[in-house]
């Protein structure tokens, strides 16, 4: 029986958000924390990469090393930089949302072309360890920012791979649903509890710290996709059970979901 399903919308949060804005005070010392608590976060998630990193250039520098021992050395000094460079990278494409300025080209995207290149990423990123299917309504198009959105559909199904042992299966369906455009991506993976759902857009949130790392997740995947359905007025739903697995659902406006009647129009 499944008695621990939990469906959760993550946004839109509540309306009443915006009766905070009249106790000016209260919420200029609460973005004021908050940006506190970011740059904490960030040099916290820098520092870890850059203390091992520099490790090994103590190591390096002293202590005679066999040549095997020094190239082993110097890939994992190349794994923490790659680290490092994933973090600055999705941290800039969040300041960059955050900016709220709208990009340029929203146009019917080419859904087809863009569940071909997911597929493509998560048959490379699972190696045969996953059974994935892809069931894809070729038709069927949103309107919006081709690069935002492939940015973020990828780290949902990035996500699904990463969080699902071997063996497991990922399936990622894009059909119409009532008037709406919905993706959804459904894994066996281990789940997520109850209590950490509404949290997971949140900036460097994890469920589980190690395993995020282990798998060079950033933290930051699901507060980028936030900001992108946000910029599409589209809405986010996690049902997911520990254990199990999860399944993320996008759902986009009926306004930008269009349903194409030739395909060479
Ligand atoms: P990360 O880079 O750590 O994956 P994300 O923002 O993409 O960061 O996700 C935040 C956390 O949510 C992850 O660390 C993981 O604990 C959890 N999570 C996301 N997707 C899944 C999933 N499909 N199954 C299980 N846990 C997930």
């Amino acid at each position: 029986k499944r008695q621990n399903t939990l469906s959760v919308q993550v946004f839109p949060y509540g309306e009443n958000r915006k009766l905070v804005l009249s106790d000016d005070i209260t919420e200029l010392e609460r973005t004021d924390s908050m940006r506190r608590d970011f740059v904490a976060n960030v040099s916290h998630e820098l520092k870890t990469p850059l203390t091992v990193l520099s490790g090994f250039l103590e190591t390096l520098r002293e202590i005679p090393l066999e040549e095997d021992d020094r190239a082993r050395y110097l890939e994992l000094m190349e794994q923490q930089a790659a680290r490092m460079r994933h973090i600055v990278d999705d941290l800039l494409v969040l300041a960059k949302l955050e900016g709220d300025i709208k990009s340029p080209g929203e146009q019917a995207i080419d859904m087809g072309a863009v569940l071909r290149h997911l597929q493509d990423d998560a048959m490379t990123l699972s190696a045969g360890r996953h059974k994935l299917a892809f069931d894809v309504e070729e038709t069927l198009t949103v309107t919006g920012v081709e690069t935002e959105i492939l940015s973020a559909l990828g780290n949902l199904v990035t996500n699904a791979v990463r969080y699902t042992p071997d063996g497991g299966s990922i399936k990622v369906e894009w059909r119409l649903f009532g008037d709406r455009a919905a993706f959804s991506v459904s894994d066996t993976g281990f789940g997520i509890p109850a209590a950490d759902i509404p949290r997971l857009t949140e900036r460097f949130y994890r469920v589980d710290r190690s395993r995020s790392r282990d798998t060079g997740g950033t933290g930051l995947g699901l507060a980028i996709v936030k900001h992108v359905l946000q910029r599409h007025d589209a809405l986010l739903d996690v049902k997911s059970e520990e254990g199990r697995g999860s399944t993320f659902t996008v759902r986009f406006p009926p306004q930008r979901s269009v349903r194409r009647q030739t395909i060479h129009a």
